[in-house]
């Protein structure tokens, strides 16, 4: 059902939500897009325009790794003070309640945990780029530590003290999806009673899965996006109102 005003979305909502003892959330671009975080994967998206840096690329060259960085840079300038929307605080509030086992997301922002979402509760697909770790050893490294480097060494990427190659804890075009992130993503769907996508067009693999799995399993299948989806026919609830106005009414405390 494709909800015909925001008053009706907002009682179907509820209803469902209050009918539901474990909702996953699955959250895309969308969600953060009234934060000022624009998606990069839009018609006229930045990344139309600035194609991705693949991950072959940033292995192959140190040009390669000093463009990312400056380019990761750049966003920082942009969007590094960015907070967590109403969509955000929505899905903070139903975990406060207990409502939520886990939620998926396929952004990078760190917004769900600024939100008060701990983190070992949030799976993300795509990783994140609010941090950066060694491709070799795994160890962490905070990004004003990397642009401190960079910026004294003329643009130039620093290598980890083991020699590995430093780069944002992002999951890269042409880099494998994390093994344990799509497991978890994948039992929370097939566990929850209520999925709830937010925000994402549901096209880009794996999201696509991961609605059916939780339809299959018996769940009711929500999505909340501005864009039809691919998985409309078979939602039990269709929002294409704006995110932040159909979830503000869900924010508590
Ligand atoms: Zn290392």
């Amino acid at each position: 059902m494709i909800a015909s005003d925001l008053e009706t979305a907002i009682a179907a909502l509820r209803d469902l939500i209050a009918d539901a003892r474990a909702i996953v959330p699955f959250t895309g671009a969308g969600i953060s897009t009234e934060c000022g975080i624009p998606d990069f994967r839009s018609p006229g998206g930045l990344w139309s325009k600035n194609r991705p840096i693949e991950f072959g690329d940033f292995l192959a060259s140190q040009e390669m790794r000093d463009e990312s960085w400056r380019r990761r840079f750049a966003m920082q300038d942009s969007f590094g003070k960015a907070r967590p929307g109403r969509g955000h605080r929505a899905l903070a509030s139903l975990y406060k309640a207990g409502k939520v086992p886990g939620l998926v997301t396929q952004n990078i922002d760190n917004l769900h945990q600024d939100s008060g979402i701990p983190p070992q509760d949030i799976v993300e697909l795509h990783g994140n780029t609010t941090y950066a770790t060694c491709l070799e050893c795994r160890e962490r490294y905070e990004l004003a530590w990397v642009r401190e480097r960079f910026e004294r060494n003329g643009e130039r990427a620093p290598d980890c003290a083991c020699g590995g190659f430093i780069k944002t804890a992002t999951v890269s075009f042409g880099q494998s999806m994390p093994a344990e992130a799509m497991q978890r993503a994948e039992a929370l769907a097939k566990s929850c009673d209520l999925f709830l996508a937010v925000g994402s067009s549901l096209v880009v693999w794996p999201a696509a899965g991961f609605p059916l799995m939780a339809k299959r399993n018996g769940a009711a299948l929500v999505i909340v996006n501005r864009e039809p989806t691919e998985f409309d026919d078979i939602a039990d609830l269709v929002v294409r109102n704006d995110i932040g106005d159909a979830l503000a009414p869900f924010i508590t405390g």
